[in-house]
């Protein structure tokens, strides 16, 4: 499947609260998190990559991944990266 595709209601009902924005100039990389909350359900990733300017560059566009929840230590699951 194409994360791309995935609307913010799948990604709610699977326990994703937030999303993680990379800026899409690969020179400039600047990612922030932002909470998922403010869309509505039908809302794809896809839709939202091209609402995102920047603030560090001013690059228009931007790569939008869920944040999967890791503010609960998860016994056993090594992190990796
Ligand atoms: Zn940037």
């Amino acid at each position: 499947m194409c994360p791309q595709k995935i609307t913010l209601g799948e990604l709610r009902s699977s326990g994703v609260r937030g999303l993680l924005i990379y800026c899409a100039d690969y020179r400039c990389s600047r990612s922030t998190v932002i909470s998922a909350d403010r869309w509505p359900d039908h809302v794809r990733l896809s839709d939202l990559e091209p609402k995102f300017t920047c603030k560090a560059c001013g690059h228009r566009g931007a790569d939008v991944r869920p944040l999967f929840a890791v503010d609960k230590p998860a016994s056993g699951y090594p992190a990796h990266g």
